[in-house]
């Protein structure tokens, strides 16, 4: 069966990961989004792992072939435990390329048998970032085309004036 898995932190998930997941979906049997639980960024996430996941699968229900999990180790442990050997990155512009490389590399040296794979999003998604929606809904500004509506309802709940108070 060919898997592989995309890790990142999904804080939220955005239109432009899913892009990338739609994309990838019709080429492997079985694509694992692995949420990241670091605990190094606990303070800086924006939802718990666990919300973030929820957010993940409410956005992925459509694919029968996309499971959602968390994992809060290097990734490479998780795909040596899960029998993975390919791992799915998403490249918008240059100053993503410079950290995917020397993940990559790290990743290399450290497990030989894992392969990364670099996915170019998709021109209307290159300027989509999980920071830069947090940015806008902090403010109160638009959302709408830049993550699913129920990830919309979230970032409002966090970020309500009422609830910042
Ligand atoms: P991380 O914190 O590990 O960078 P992210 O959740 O920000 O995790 O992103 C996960 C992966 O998705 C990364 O490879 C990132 O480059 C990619 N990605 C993020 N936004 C987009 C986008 N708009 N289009 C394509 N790939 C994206």
């Amino acid at each position: 069966m060919r898997t592989a898995v995309y890790p990142g932190s999904f804080d939220p998930i955005t239109v432009g990961h899913i892009d990338i997941i739609d994309r990838l979906a019709l080429h492997y049997d079985r694509l694992v989004v692995l949420v990241a639980h670091s605990l190094q960024k606990k303070d800086l996430y924006c939802f718990t792992v666990d919300e973030r996941v929820e957010l993940a699968r409410k956005s992925l229900a459509q694919h029968s072939n996309v499971i959602v999990d968390k994992f809060s180790g290097l990734t490479v442990d998780y795909m040596r435990q899960n029998n993975i050997q390919v791992v799915v990155r998403g490249l918008r512009a240059v100053n993503d390329f410079e950290y995917e490389m020397s993940m990559a590399s790290m990743n290399k040296k450290i497990a030989p048998e894992v392969e990364t794979l670099l996915v170019f999003a998709s021109p209307e998604y290159y300027y989509v970032s999980s920071r830069g929606i947090k940015e806008v809904a902090m403010n109160q500004g638009p959302l709408q085309g830049l993550v699913p509506q129920h990830v919309e309802v979230a970032l409002r709940n966090k970020f309500s004036p009422v609830s910042s108070k």
